[in-house]
């Protein structure tokens, strides 16, 4: 008996075979995927090496251990990146990451595993406060690659996962703030003492390969603070927020996601990779392309941009790079020599 998915499966089969027939189904010559050119010190086996948004310093350590120990690069990234989420402190991800415009935390997550060539993501989670790890699960147990909502709380709760209120005291206070200084003439207080929030952005993007070459990358956030309910970022959008080819090496981002978004900046990083160039080439091109994407009234007197970004990249033989907008920013790495802080590449020095 031929089921629902043998049916589907075998369709996509056959319409994949017809698209690459020459003169096929839809008249198209076939494109062979470009090969990967060689780079210098690429002909050596891969070294372990895990990077991640400076707030992973703790979890790449854990997740190059992990690695090391011979656990699959995805479960071990997301093991890190659980270390973030879990934590209250860190207000950009999981349990205490700032809330929406309403007060309500909504938290965004994807990822891919390499060898597998799958991938993942949920968006807009409530209550859950570990979505790389429902992002894992939608990986493995659906036919599907994102979820979002409602949908998505249901299905975690499904996949055994605890609800739990994710807003702490700290975050709501953070939030009750916010909103009183919005408006002037409003009804609530403005106090002198209230820190000022305005925007702020966080997330933790994590990406490794083994001593085999194998590669995964996952990015995690609560977004950007106090957005509009139902905003969705690059975070788990595959191919911005993070992207992975097992043949070339993997990519993600944290900082504004809008701006990632119109440039697919996982995927567009990982491609310069493909073409051949460093991972820090890789992420200035890509920096380069987003900025020109840039539209006017995000850009300052001096034509730059009015915010920052990063692009964290490593390659299939273990080099690594992060680049950001702007001088000063530093990204966290862990290989043989133990986890540290590096500093990131920019496009534009500080002050200048
Ligand atoms: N990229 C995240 C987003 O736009 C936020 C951040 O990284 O700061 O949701």
């Amino acid at each position: 008996m031929t089921t629902r998915r043998d049916f589907l499966t075998s369709t996509a089969a056959a319409a994949a075979a017809l698209s690459v027939l020459p003169g096929g189904a839809q008249g198209e010559t076939p494109v062979a995927s470009p090969a990967l050119p060689v780079a210098p010190g690429a002909e050596l086996a891969p070294r372990p090496v895990v990077i991640s948004s400076g707030n992973g310093i703790r979890g790449v350590k854990v997740a190059y251990d992990q690695i090391v120990r011979g656990t699959d690069t995805l479960d071990a990234i997301i093991a890190g990146i659980n270390i973030q989420e879990l934590d209250p402190d860190d207000q950009s991800v999981g349990l205490g990451g700032f809330p929406n415009a309403d007060g309500v935390v909504q938290l965004d997550a994807s990822c891919m595993h390499g060898p597998t060539k799958r991938a993942g993501a949920v968006g807009c989670l409530e209550d859950i406060a570990t979505p790389s790890l429902v992002a894992k699960a939608v990986m493995d147990y659906t036919d599907h690659i994102m979820l979002v909502g409602a949908g998505a709380k249901r299905f975690a709760l499904d996949m055994g996962f605890r609800s739990q209120p994710l807003l702490t005291e700290k975050t709501r206070q953070d939030w009750l703030r916010w909103k009183a200084r919005l408006n002037p003439n409003d009804f609530w207080l403005d106090h002198d003492d209230d820190v000022k929030i305005k925007f702020s952005t966080g997330t933790i993007n994590m990406n490794a390969v083994n001593a085999k070459g194998e590669i995964s990358s996952c990015t995690s956030t609560s977004g950007m603070a106090w957005k509009i309910p139902g905003r969705l970022g690059d975070s788990p959008i595959v191919g911005a927020g993070q992207y992975c080819d097992n043949e070339v090496g993997a990519a993600g981002s944290t900082g504004r996601g809008e701006a990632n978004i119109k440039v697919c900046g996982g995927f567009l990083t990982v491609e310069h990779m493909r073409q051949g160039m460093a991972p820090a080439q890789a992420v200035l091109k890509t920096l380069e392309r987003l900025v020109a994407m840039t539209e006017s009234r995000l850009l300052r007197p001096d034509g730059r941009p009015n915010f920052d970004i990063q692009f964290y990249a490593v390659a299939k033989d273990g080099r690594y790079a992060a680049g950001s907008l702007y001088e000063g920013a530093d990204f966290a790495v862990c290989d043989e020599k133990g986890p540290r802080l590096e500093t990131c590449v920019f496009l534009y020095p500080r002050g200048r």
